[in-house]
């Protein structure tokens, strides 16, 4: 069923505890970890508990948490000192995405280029 956990997640995994990441931020609704393969000075992904496989499936299906991951972005930023940064939600295999449970990638402490790869 919808944003129900999935055994064969690693997100959900993390969201139950039983994968240690190094969490920053945590509400009701969402976890902020940092990511084991920085790409930035700051590299940290923002996750709803629930499952749902991308941010547009979590976007069609809980759009009140789809709102706080994006609330949880900007406070991570502001955590991290970041006047600068970008929110990335790589959405299916030829974008990126290798862990299919909806995540935003916040990057900062470095010039980024625009457009990115
Ligand atoms: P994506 O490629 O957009 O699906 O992003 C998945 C991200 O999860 C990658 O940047 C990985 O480095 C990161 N990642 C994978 N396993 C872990 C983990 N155990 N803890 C933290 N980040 C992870
Ligand atoms: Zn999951």
């Amino acid at each position: 069923m919808a944003g129900e956990p999935q055994d064969d997640c690693l997100f959900c995994k993390i969201v139950a505890g039983h994968i240690p990441a190094t969490i920053v931020r945590e509400t009701d609704t969402t976890i902020a970890f940092r990511d084991i393969n920085p790409q930035a000075p700051t590299h940290i992904l923002v996750i709803p508990r629930v499952h749902y496989r991308d941010v547009a499936a979590l976007a069609a299906g809980a759009p009140q948490i789809a709102a706080d991951v994006l609330r949880e972005t900007q406070a991570v930023a502001d955590e991290e000192k970041l006047d600068s940064y970008r929110v990335v939600f790589n959405t299916g295999t030829g974008a990126g995405q290798t862990v299919w449970h909806a995540h935003g990638h916040v990057l900062g402490g470095r010039g980024l280029e625009w457009p990115p790869g």
